[in-house]
């Protein structure tokens, strides 16, 4: 046998194991995601029959919106929103008003969860108290799932959004263990990762990924995949670098679609029951191919806008998801 055939020869097996309850090791995961092009096609077929055994044809479609916008004092190096660097972005606080009115965007576009996002290392006391309304007023109409992406959390604060009924937070690790030094100085991993269990021990379920494309190895989106694996969370956004004017990455290129996609395989085969989530960056990355992200193995995308760029039209999403037959996820569980 070639070393192709035998390469060939190790994807299926791998994504039978996977169906049948086994987890992908370290070195599986790193040799998926680096398979010859010749073999993508096998890969995304198998990562898209893993999706489809675990989700069927349903997609989760999830809403986001800044409810305070640039000024933050973290220096994470890919971010429009630090005050370390000079972007074009402008300081913005959104009315309660707003926001609920973007939540009932967000229902009329059947995302299944609609999560308020602030910038800055924390929410003060007193920030908590303005934006509680807004929780519980979404969480007792009872439509749509409400998340929260505040920055660290202390396990009173987790309980307290639990209590308001938020159902979701999102904290992403951003990448590795090992690169994270070189993406962020002013806060850990580990404090990152005590946000995650403070929110999971008040009962959230939590969203956390990362960014793909910030000059980390194929080894480091290996080990960002299996740190969340360990940590159990219960869904994986994964970004594209989309390189900002004015932050140390603008410079960066942009991930190739077929590395993405391949990316993405990764991903599904590492965290099969997962929710796979593809986020910011979908659209300037994959180009063309971003109907793809599903054969690739993502279960859920963002729709409408990101933070601080603009998503594509909900129309154009939804005449994906008709076009491949696959259909929005209406319930409220992750
Ligand atoms: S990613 Fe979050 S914490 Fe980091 S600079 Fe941007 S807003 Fe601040």
């Amino acid at each position: 046998m070639d070393q192709l055939t035998a390469q060939s020869a190790k994807i299926a097996p791998i994504a039978q194991a996977v169906i049948d309850g086994r987890q992908v090791d370290r070195e599986e995961a790193l040799y998926l995601l680096q398979v010859p092009p010749e073999k993508r096609y096998e890969l995304f077929y198998w990562a898209n029959h893993i999706r489809q055994h675990y989700f069927g044809p349903k997609i989760s479609l999830c809403a986001i919106v800044s409810a305070r916008t640039a000024g933050c004092p973290e220096d994470c190096r890919f971010c429009a929103q630090s005050a370390h660097y000079s972007t074009n972005i402008i300081p913005h606080f959104c009315e309660l008003d707003e926001l609920l009115a973007a939540a009932r965007a967000a229902q009329e576009l059947q995302a299944h969860s609609f999560g308020i996002v602030t910038s800055g290392r924390r929410l003060s006391d007193a920030d908590f108290e303005r934006l509680s309304p807004v929780f519980s007023t979404i969480a007792q109409e009872g439509k749509i799932e409400c998340c929260a992406s505040l920055g660290f959390l202390s396990a009173q604060q987790a309980q307290y959004l639990y209590a308001l009924g938020v159902r979701r937070y999102n904290h992403n690790l951003e990448t590795s263990r090992n690169y994270f030094p070189q993406i962020v100085s002013t806060h850990t991993y580990d404090d990152r990762i005590a946000t995650i269990r403070a929110a999971q021990k008040a009962g959230l379920h939590v969203c956390c990924g990362g960014i793909i494309g910030m000059g980390e190895s194929p080894a480091d989106r290996v080990d960002l995949a299996l740190a969340l694996r360990d940590l159990d969370v219960d869904s994986v956004p994964i970004n594209f670098l989309h390189p900002i004017p004015g932050t140390p990455m603008e410079k960066y290129p942009i991930l190739a679609p077929m590395t993405a996609l391949q990316t993405i395989a990764m991903f599904r085969f590492v965290l099969p029951e997962k929710q796979i989530k593809i986020a910011g960056g979908r659209e300037k990355c994959l180009r063309d191919l971003q109907s793809w992200m599903f054969f690739a193995g993502a279960n859920a995308t963002m729709i409408g806008n990101y933070l601080t760029t603009k998503g594509r039209s909900a129309a154009d999403d939804f005449q994906m998801l008709a076009d491949l037959e696959l259909e929005p996820n209406k319930s409220k569980a992750p």
